[in-house]
């Protein structure tokens, strides 16, 4: 099952029908709720699942999988709380991050709140933005710029973790590794061309270039995503608010 549906399938999992049936109560008839065993019902399911969701948050911040290969050692950086509407997606934190273990802690978080139009408060509260990079410790640096997130780290954790976010509403996908793993074979071959399509993965998808200052030619060489990506960013990110 791919990521997407993955969390798509929580939230089902989360919704409780309101009216009784003729049916209900019988062997084999599908089950339904009134209002007030419905309420029951999705409270149990929440306690079962943020018991779920902090063990395994301590099962993360233990991890210790791929050390041997991170040059400052693990230290997971994510923020997850199942009543979180909005995904943050990016690619792994930096030196800066790492040290204070504050995700977007730096000039590209500032570029980011400007984007989504969101204040600090807002932006690190974690009923409303989950903030879960595809690696999750500072992977190093190569002759480029950062080496990729660790693959470990989303085979491990990733597919254990969405389930347990089942208020996702808006993902929003930050280089071209989120946008791979999180948009799979819809994802085009350059990052450009898959944020130049962002229409085409429904209005609640957004990908999305990494923020840095260093990304500045790229900004300016598509005004388009400032006059018209941008606008429709802020309002789903305000919708789901
Ligand atoms: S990058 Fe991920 S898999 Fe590797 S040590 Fe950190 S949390 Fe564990």
């Amino acid at each position: 099952m791919r990521l997407s549906e993955d969390w798509r399938a929580g939230e089902r999992r989360w919704r409780v029908v309101g009216a009784g049936s003729a049916g209900a109560g019988r062997p084999g008839a599908s089950r339904t709720f009134d209002a007030r065993s419905g309420a029951r019902y999705a409270r149990a399911m929440r306690a079962a699942a943020d018991g779920l969701l902090s063990s395994l948050l301590t099962e993360i911040r233990a991890c210790r999988l791929c050390e041997p290969s991170l040059p400052l050692g693990a230290r997971p950086v994510l923020v997850a709380d199942p009543r979180a509407s909005i995904l943050l997606a990016g690619q792994a934190p930096g030196t800066k991050v790492h040290a204070s273990g504050v995700p977007w802690d730096d000039a590209s978080g500032r570029r980011l709140r400007e984007w989504l139009s969101v204040t600090p408060a807002e932006f690190y509260d974690a009923s409303r933005f989950a903030i879960v990079p595809m690696g999750f410790c500072y992977p190093g640096r190569g002759a480029s710029g950062d080496l990729p997130p660790r693959p470990e780290c989303r085979e491990t954790w990733h597919p254990r973790l969405f389930p347990l976010l089942p208020g996702l509403r808006v993902r929003l996908l930050i280089g071209h590794y989120a946008q791979s793993w999180h948009l799979g074979d819809q994802a085009r071959s350059t990052l450009t061309e898959t944020v130049a399509a962002w229409r085409d993965h429904g209005p609640d998808t957004f990908p999305l270039p990494h923020p840095s200052p260093r990304n500045q030619r790229w900004f300016i060489k598509n005004p388009w995503f400032s006059a018209e990506l941008i606008p429709e960013l802020r309002k789903a990110v305000r919708a789901a608010m």
